[in-house]
């Protein structure tokens, strides 16, 4: 279980909390449910079947501007590109996939790296990428200032999610809860 002394807030968890704070409190918990690891794991499988090779995984760490420890663990990074991908299997909860990699960007701006044109980040130097190799579609993802105000306030957030003890409200149920692990819990 996750307390706020040793919670470190992963790209994952930033694009949960943007989705449904509810998803983000259960999975803080570990409660962790059976159709999502085998989401995560044929995510895993896509990433090594259908992309170059030459591109790295990459973990940064790094620490927001209120203290809190932040991860991220970047499915493949094109460095001479410039350009950090993230491999999803459908756009159903694309909003929360934008967010990851919006936080992956900022992890890069607050390590203070530089993109291929030595602009600092955030500026054109690096973007972010998600693929969809099932859709044969890719959508770029950059970073603004506006985005960085948004994720540091969202990390805040999950700051104060990690203290409570009890779940927040389950959604007025959406379409993306039927692809939710949770929604049996939440609705069953
Ligand atoms: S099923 Fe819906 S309300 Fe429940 S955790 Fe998932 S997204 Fe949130």
């Amino acid at each position: 279980m996750t307390s706020p002394t040793n919670l470190r807030v992963g790209g994952m968890l930033v694009g949960y909390y943007r989705l449904c704070p509810r998803k983000a409190w259960l999975s803080m918990r570990g409660i962790w449910m059976e159709q999502e690891s085998d989401t995560v794991a044929l995510g895993r499988l896509l990433d090594q079947s259908s992309y170059d090779r030459a591109d790295k995984h990459l973990t940064i760490e790094a620490v927001a501007p209120d203290g809190t420890a932040l991860i991220g663990k970047i499915d493949r990074a094109n460095l001479r590109e410039g350009v950090l991908h993230e491999t999803k299997k459908s756009r159903s909860c694309e909003e929360s996939h934008i967010w990851q990699v919006r936080f992956y960007l900022w992890l890069l701006a607050l390590n203070r790296n530089n993109g291929p044109d030595d602009t600092p980040i955030p500026g054109p130097g690096f973007r972010g990428q998600l693929d969809y190799p099932l859709l044969r579609r890719t959508e770029t993802i950059i970073l603004d200032e506006e985005h960085v105000a948004e994720l540091a306030g969202t990390v805040a957030a999950i700051r104060d999610l990690a203290t409570q003890a009890t779940p927040p409200p389950r959604l007025a149920k959406r379409s993306f809860c039927k692809q939710c692990a949770y929604e049996e819990l939440c609705y069953g």
